[in-house]
């Protein structure tokens, strides 16, 4: 059974998961409306891979013997200058996130719990990804200007 302290902070995670996907839909929406819809595209992948973190969080809590719950969304950002903001926000975001899960698995280390540190090695493996992902695709932004926005617009709308 999982401790009440992990539990809580599990269940956190779930609603900072979900607040993620709403960050990620609304950065969808946006592309929509600006026309790139290869980044829109991307970005609705994300979003549902946010989704999917929080449902494997809530099926990890139920399996240990804990509740999973659905708790209040704040709301999230809605506007952006640019791609290349978007993406530095998609960044420093992961790096966010990172952060979380760290400190996720510095609480499972000091509740001596080795099933919930073996669970979110997955997620710190994951945030590697997330980061280097996002990293990249500001590089490809940076480097290619105005002129090469379509071609990155066409390249991410094939995830
Ligand atoms: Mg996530």
């Amino acid at each position: 059974m999982i401790s009440e302290k992990l539990q809580k902070a599990l269940n956190e995670q779930i609603t900072a998961e979900m607040w993620s996907a709403n960050l990620y839909l609304s950065m969808s929406f946006y592309f929509e409306k600006e026309g790139f819809e290869g980044f829109a595209h991307w970005m609705k992948k994300q979003s549902q891979e946010e989704l999917d973190h929080a449902y494997k969080m809530a099926s990890y809590l139920i399996e240990r013997g804990g509740s999973a719950l659905v708790d209040k969304i704040d709301v999230v950002p809605t506007g952006w200058g640019n791609p290349l903001e978007v993406f530095k926000h998609v960044y420093d975001h992961e790096c966010h996130v990172s952060k979380l899960i760290n400190d996720l698995l510095t609480l499972a280390q000091e509740e001596k719990d080795f099933a919930t540190q073996s669970f979110l090695w997955d997620f710190v493996k994951e945030q590697i990804e997330e980061e280097a992902t996002a990293q990249g695709i500001v590089s490809k932004l940076e480097k290619a200007g105005d002129a090469g926005l379509f071609c990155i617009d066409a390249e991410l709308g094939k995830r």
